[in-house]
C-alpha cells in the first residue's frame, strides 16, 4: 500500500484511541488527509522578546530564560509557578493542568523557550500555560505552522507539537509519492516551486521567502485547475451555440419616441447596446445584467423584450417569489399594453383552467410575454417561438434550473439574460456565472437621494413611530418588517400578527395591511395593489417583500430584530425604499443584547449605501460557503486559494489557462497529460457535490 493511504494509526506516537480523536475532530485517518490538513497560520519565532518590553503586548510572544524555581502552590486549585529570568526581569509561568509532567520537565538552571500572551496580575508578569521547550541554539525553522486544534484534542495531548513532530516524520517519506500535476515547462516557465517542495515548505517551512513561494505555488494550482475547466467551457460555448437573430426594432423605436416614461441613465443605455449587440450576432445571448437595488433593470429587461418582440419571437421573465411576478407582469403590462402587446402571468397557483388557457395561447402566439415563477419551467409549458428568457435575481436560481430554459426553444436554444443586484467580487461571479458575460449598471437614476440609515434601540422605538407619522402625513408611506426564522414558522407568524395588531393599535386612523407567505396570491396581490395605490398607508410584511417590490411612494422601511437578518437580505430590504425623489429613511430595530458580530452588521448598513461594499464586508463575516450555488460550482475544491483575497493571482491563473487550451485544447499533448488527468479527477469530485446537494 502506499504510504499516502496508510492510517493515520501507523504513525510513531500515535495508536487506536489517538486516531479516533484525530478522525472524529479533524476528519483526519490516513496520510493524505494529514498532507491537506493545512495550518491556518504561522508563527514568526524569529524575534525573541526580552522580559522588560512585553509588559502590555496584545500578541503572544516567545522569550528565552532561564528556569530558577518551580513550586507547587496548593489552594482551591493546585497549580504549578515557575519563574523565568532573562537579565532583563522575571516572568511567572503558571500551569493549572498537566502540573505533575511540568514540574518534572522544567530543571532549574536549565535554558527553554516559552510562547504565550502576558498578562499583568498583582504586579507581576504572568504567562499561564506557556508552550515550553528547551532551547537548543540549533533550531532549524522559526517559522512555525499552526494548526487547527480544539479542547477534545487538547484534552488528548494532542499539541502543536505532537502535530509538528508528526510532520517531521510524515513529509520526507510522503512527498515521494506526490505527483506534480503541472508540467516542467510551466514550473520552468514561471519559475514555480515543484509539488514536492512546496508541499514540504508548508508543514515545515525553511524561511518565510519560501515559505511565500511555496504558498503562490499552490494557490496559482488551484485556480488554474478552476480556470481551465471555467475556459475550456466557454470556448465550447462559443464554438457550439448558434442562436436566434434579432435584429429587428420596430417596436423599441416606438417605445423609444412615444412611451418611455423616463430618460434612460447612460448606464442603462450602454448594457442595452451590450444586449442587442448579442441578440443580433448570431449567437446564443447567456448574459449576467448586475446593477445594485434600484439601479433600473426592469426596464432593461422590457426593452430587450421589445427587441425579441420586434423579430416576432416570445419571450418570458421568471421572478424568485409570486408578489414580484405579480409586480412585474403588472407593471410591464401596463408598458406593454402601450404597444398592443399581450403579458400573461402564471405562478404555482394557477388554476387549471387558466393553465389550459396559457397553454394554447401560448402555443398559438398569442401571448407575447409570460412573467412568472418557477412555474414557467414546468415541462407542460411550451411556446410557439421562444426567443428571449430573462430570471430576475439569479441568486435564487441554479444552473440547473437555467439548463431547463434551454429546451424550451424550438430550433435553438433562447437567449438567456439574467438579472441580479447581488454584487460579487470577480472570483464568485466567476465560479457562479463563468460561463455568463456580464453587463453592469453602475449609475443610479437621476435624482435619487440616498437612504438614510438608523440603528434604534427600543427606547427609541416611539419616536421612530412619530417619525412614520409625520411622513404618513406628508403623504408617503411606510414597511414594517419582521424576521423570518424558518424553524418555528409559527412562531414567526405570531410575531408578525402581534406586530401588526400592535402598530393598528398605535396608528388608529391609518390604513394597514399584511403581507406573509401564508396568503394566496390573490390576497398577496390585493394588499400589494392597494398599497401601490395609496388606500393602504403601512404594510406590515415578513421577508417576502425582500426581492424586487418596487413602489416608490414609500419611503419608510423599519426592520424589526434587524440583527437577526443577514448584511445582503438587510440591503436588498432597505432597497423597497429610496426609488424616487424623497428623502427615504430606514431604521434598524434591535434590543441591546447585540452580538458583537450583529452590531457590526447593523453599522455597516448605517454607513455605507453601496451594495458592492456590503457584500464583500458580507462575504468576508460569512465566508463563501454559506453562498448558494457555491458548492456546486467548484470553488470549493480550492485547498489553497482564498476566493476574496487571490483576485490577481486569479487574472494570472486565468491567462495561464487559456494559453494552454489555445496549444491544446484536448489536454491531448504528452506533457499535459497529468493535468488532464488531474483536471478530470476534479471535475468528478465537483459532480459528486452536485449529485448531493
Ligand atoms: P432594480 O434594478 O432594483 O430592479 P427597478 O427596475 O425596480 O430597479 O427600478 C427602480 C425604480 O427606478 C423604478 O421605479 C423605475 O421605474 C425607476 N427607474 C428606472 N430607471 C430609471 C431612470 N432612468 N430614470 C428614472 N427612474 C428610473
Ligand atoms: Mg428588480
Amino acid at each position: 500500500m502506499s504510504f499516502l493511504n496508510q492510517s493515520i494509526e501507523t504513525l510513531p506516537n500515535m495508536n487506536a484511541k489517538r486516531a479516533k480523536v484525530l478522525e472524529e475532530q479533524l476528519e483526519l485517518t490516513t496520510v493524505q488527509d494529514l498532507i491537506n490538513f493545512i495550518p491556518f497560520r504561522y508563527d514568526d519565532r524569529s524575534s525573541v522578546y526580552k522580559i522588560n518590553q512585553v509588559q502590555g503586548l496584545p500578541h503572544s510572544v516567545q522569550i528565552v530564560g532561564v528556569i530558577s524555581a518551580t513550586t507547587v502552590v496548593s489552594g482551591r486549585r493546585e497549580t504549578l509557578r515557575a519563574e523565568l529570568r532573562d537579565g532583563s526581569g522575571v516572568l511567572q509561568l503558571i500551569w493549572f493542568k498537566g502540573i505533575y509532567y511540568y514540574k518534572k520537565y522544567l530543571q532549574a538552571g536549565q535554558r527553554y523557550k516559552v510562547y504565550g500572551k502576558v498578562n499583568e496580575y498583582n504586579g507581576q508578569l504572568q504567562m499561564t500555560h506557556p508552550e515550553t521547550e528547551i532551547f537548543t541554539d540549533s533550531e532549524s525553522s522559526q517559522i512555525l505552522p499552526v494548526y487547527k486544534s480544539t479542547e477534545i484534542l487538547k484534552r488528548h495531548y494532542i499539541t502543536q507539537k505532537v502535530f509538528h513532530k508528526l510532520f517531521k516524520y510524515v513529509i520526507p517519506k510522503a512527498v515521494a509519492e506526490i505527483e506534480d500535476p503541472l508540467p516542467d515547462t510551466i514550473l520552468k516557465k514561471l519559475t514555480l516551486l515543484d509539488k514536492q517542495k512546496a508541499i514540504q515548505e508548508i508543514h515545515l517551512p525553511t524561511d518565510r521567502k519560501q515559505l511565500e513561494q511555496a504558498r503562490y505555488r499552490l494557490k496559482l494550482e488551484d485556480l488554474l485547475f478552476f480556470q481551465l475547466e471555467i475556459v475550456q467551457k466557454e470556448k465550447n460555448r462559443k464554438a457550439k451555440s448558434e442562436g436566434y437573430i434579432l435584429k429587428k426594432v420596430d417596436l423599441l423605436n416606438e417605445f423609444y419616441e412615444n412611451h418611455l416614461p423616463f430618460a434612460l441613465t447612460a448606464a442603462q443605455k450602454r448594457v442595452i447596446r451590450e444586449i442587442y449587440r448579442d441578440l443580433k450576432s448570431g449567437f446564443q445571448m447567456n448574459r449576467l445584467l448586475q446593477g445594485d437595488v434600484g439601479s433600473g433593470k426592469t426596464i432593461v429587461a422590457f426593452i430587450s423584450m421589445l427587441i425579441a418582440l420586434s423579430n416576432k419571437k416570445q419571450c418570458c421573465l421568471i421572478a424568485p417569489t409570486s408578489i414580484l411576478a405579480q409586480q412585474h407582469e403588472y407593471s410591464l403590462q401596463k408598458l406593454g399594453s402601450l404597444l398592443n402587446l399581450n403579458f400573461k402571468l402564471l405562478t404555482g397557483t394557477s388554476r387549471v383552467k387558466e393553465r389550459r388557457n396559457i397553454n394554447e395561447d401560448l402555443q398559438l402566439g398569442r401571448i407575447d410575454c409570460l412573467i412568472g415563477t418557477h412555474a414557467v419551467l414546468e415541462d407542460w409549458v411550451q411556446f410557439k417561438n421562444l426567443g428571449l428568457c430573462i430570471i430576475d435575481e439569479q441568486h435564487r436560481f441554479g444552473v440547473a434550473q437555467r439548463a431547463r430554459l434551454w429546451k424550451k426553444g424550438k430550433d435553438k436554444i433562447p437567449h438567456i439574460l439574467v438579472m441580479t443586484a447581488t454584487p460579487i467580487p470577480r472570483t464568485l461571479s466567476m465560479s457562479l456565472y463563468g460561463d455568463l458575460d456580464v453587463s453592469i449598471i453602475n449609475e443610479m437614476p437621476k435624482g435619487r437621494i440616498p437612504i438614510k440609515t438608523y440603528h434604534c434601540y427600543e427606547q427609541r422605538r416611539r419616536q421612530v413611530y412619530e417619525f412614520i407619522r409625520r411622513e404618513i402625513a406628508n403623504g408617503r408611506q411606510a414597511y414594517i418588517v419582521y424576521p423570518l426564522i424558518e424553524e418555528s414558522e409559527k412562531l414567526d407568524y405570531k410575531n408578525l400578527l402581534e406586530g401588526y395588531e400592535n402598530i393598528c393599535k398605535i396608528f388608529p386612523h391609518l390604513q394597514v395591511g399584511m403581507l406573509h407567505s401564508k396568503l394566496l396570491p390573490e390576497e398577496k396581490e390585493e394588499v400589494m395593489q392597494a398599497f401601490s395605490g395609496g388606500e393602504l398607508d403601512m404594510i406590515v410584511s415578513t421577508t417576502v417583500i425582500e426581492v424586487g417590490v418596487d413602489i416608490p411612494n414609500a419611503s419608510v422601511m423599519v426592520i424589526e430584530d434587524a440583527d437577526r437578518f443577514g448584511l445582503s437580505q438587510l440591503h436588498q430590504l432597505r432597497g423597497r425604499v429610496g426609488r424616487s425623489h424623497h428623502q427615504s429613511h430606514c431604521f434598524l430595530m434591535s434590543g441591546f443584547k447585540l452580538s458583537e458580530e450583529g452590531k457590526e452588521r447593523l453599522q455597516t448598513m448605517v454607513e455605507t449605501n453601496d451594495g458592492f461594499r456590503i457584500s464583500e464586508v458580507d462575504l468576508k463575516m460569512r465566508g463563501p460557503g454559506d453562498m448558494s450555488g457555491l458548492r456546486q460550482s467548484g470553488i470549493m475544491n480550492f485547498k489553497y486559494a482564498n476566493v476574496l483575497e487571490d483576485g490577481l493571482l486569479l487574472n494570472q491563473a486565468r491567462e495561464l489557462a487559456a494559453q494552454i487550451l489555445e496549444e491544446d485544447l484536448t489536454l491531448s499533448k504528452e506533457k499535459y497529460r497529468k493535468l488532464k488527468t488531474h483536471l478530470r479527477k476534479i471535475q468528478e469530485e465537483t459532480k459528486k457535490w452536485r449529485q448531493i446537494s
